[in-house]
């Protein structure tokens, strides 16, 4: 590649990117996405086999509408493609926190929003919950919500098809390839990229990690990429055979935000398990993606010891993977400062896979159409107001 243009470029490809460029060239938008690996690839955000999905995010009743409608798209997509997508093996939220006042615990945070959404639930007793999910070692007092429409989701599987479709409905690609810099030059935007320039009528950056370092310190200082990690615990001989038809789960047991964990169903004698740590901050081109076994058994006996049952902690296997954190844990979708040819698009804080395909849909509708369907008015980059000035004049 030494010189090309586009009217949409998708600078990229992981969940939003790929969910982004699928939905605009569906639409038959003439659109490059570019992506310096080859997605669906293990250097960003978006591997490690499953991700959570559930309607009543206690994150916030504004992406109710995002998740409802990917869950739509995602069926959408195995229905027209014939692959595996979406487990929707169903979600459950414990929480033992203690009872602190004034303080909604996790699981009446969850069930507020699903009342305010109109989500399906159940609460649980811990005899019935302990019936029903033997594996799961709730004590009387621990509260138990169950959301049937829960799951989770393939994430490399989903860029992968999405990656296809959007191939398919004419889009093109450029792999391998390093952006370096966005240059915007009135009627058009300059992408310098290892391998030549491409010029675009409008950019969506969906970079991830990456993105701050592309979009200048004023946004930098907002997007903070930490270390994360995933583990996989093998099933004891003895452990529940319930556990392979296990729903998702996230269990939240005190106040701080070491004091939790999620996980998925057993699949061929293991069970991943994960908490989002948001604490190590790294620069993504340069950080020990290994791990060690006794980040596994730490995470283990804080966590996991006493609450699940039939796992074996000295087998494990683990992957790294980047969150990039907001500094109040939401998404960045808002026009560049620089440039309103430049969109930027980011799922923050490590709950953005399940809204992705949505975003790229609404994305779509706002560079085709002018405006999205669903509102993404709540992921404003002005909500950090004088902080992000704040920030970016102190560096
Ligand atoms: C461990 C972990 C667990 C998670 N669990 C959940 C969960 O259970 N449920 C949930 O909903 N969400 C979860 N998330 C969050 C979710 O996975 C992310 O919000 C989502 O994957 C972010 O996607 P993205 O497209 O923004 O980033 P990425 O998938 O990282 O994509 C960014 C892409 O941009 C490319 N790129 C960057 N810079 C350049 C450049 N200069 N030139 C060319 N290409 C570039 C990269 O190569 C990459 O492919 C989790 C995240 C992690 C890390």
């Amino acid at each position: 590649m030494t010189r090309q243009t586009a009217d949409i470029v998708v600078l990229g490809l992981g969940a939003m990117g790929s969910a982004t460029l699928f939905q605009l060239a569906s639409r038959g938008a003439d659109v490059l996405g570019i992506d310096q690996f080859y997605p669906p690839h293990e250097f960003g955000s978006s591997h490690g086999e499953t991700r959570v999905t559930r309607l009543a995010v206690a994150e916030g009743t504004a992406l109710a509408p995002l998740v409802k409608r990917s869950h739509e798209v995602w069926k959408e997509l195995e229905g027209r493609t014939g692959e595996s997508l979406f487990g929707q093996v169903g979600f459950l939220a414990v929480s033992s926190e203690p009872w602190q006042p004034g303080a909604a615990d996790y699981v009446a945070r969850t069930r507020a929003v699903a009342e305010r959404s109109g989500v399906r639930h159940e609460l649980i007793n811990a005899v019935e919950a302990r019936r029903r999910y033997p594996w799961l070692n709730v004590a009387e007092g621990d509260r138990v919500y169950f959301e049937p429409e829960g799951g989770y989701l393939h994430p490399e599987r989903c860029v992968a098809t999405q990656l296809r479709r959007a191939t398919e409905a004419g889009a093109r690609l450029a792999l391998g390839t390093r952006v370096e810099a966005i240059l915007p030059r009135g009627e058009h935007v300059e992408i310098r990229s290892d391998k030549g320039t491409i010029q675009a009528g409008r950019v969506v950056v969906s970079a991830g990690a990456w993105a701050g370092r592309l979009l200048g310190p004023h946004v930098s200082a907002l997007l903070r990429p930490t270390r994360e990690i995933l583990h996989w615990y093998d099933l004891e001989p003895s452990a529940p055979a319930e556990w392979g038809r296990a729903p998702v789960y996230i269990w939240s047991y005190g106040h701080g935000a070491e004091e939790g964990f999620y996980g998925f169903p057993a699949k061929d004698g293991t069970v991943k398990l994960a908490h989002g740590e948001k604490t190590r901050a790294v620069d993504p081109d340069d950080f020990d993606r290994s791990s060690e076994e006794a980040e596994s058994r730490a995470f283990y006996a804080r966590s996991i010891d006493g609450r699940l049952k039939g796992l074996r902690v000295d087998a494990s296997r683990r992957k790294t993977c980047l969150y990039t954190v907001s500094p109040d844990g939401g998404f960045v979708i808002d026009d560049w400062p620089e440039s309103e040819r430049v969109l930027i698009v980011s799922p923050c804080s490590g709950h953005g896979f399940k809204h992705s395909a949505a975003i790229g849909e609404a994305v779509s509708q706002r560079l085709l159409d002018g405006a999205s369907r669903i509102d993404l008015s709540s992921f404003k980059l002005s909500r950090f107001g004088d902080r992000q000035r704040r920030i970016g004049a102190s560096r």
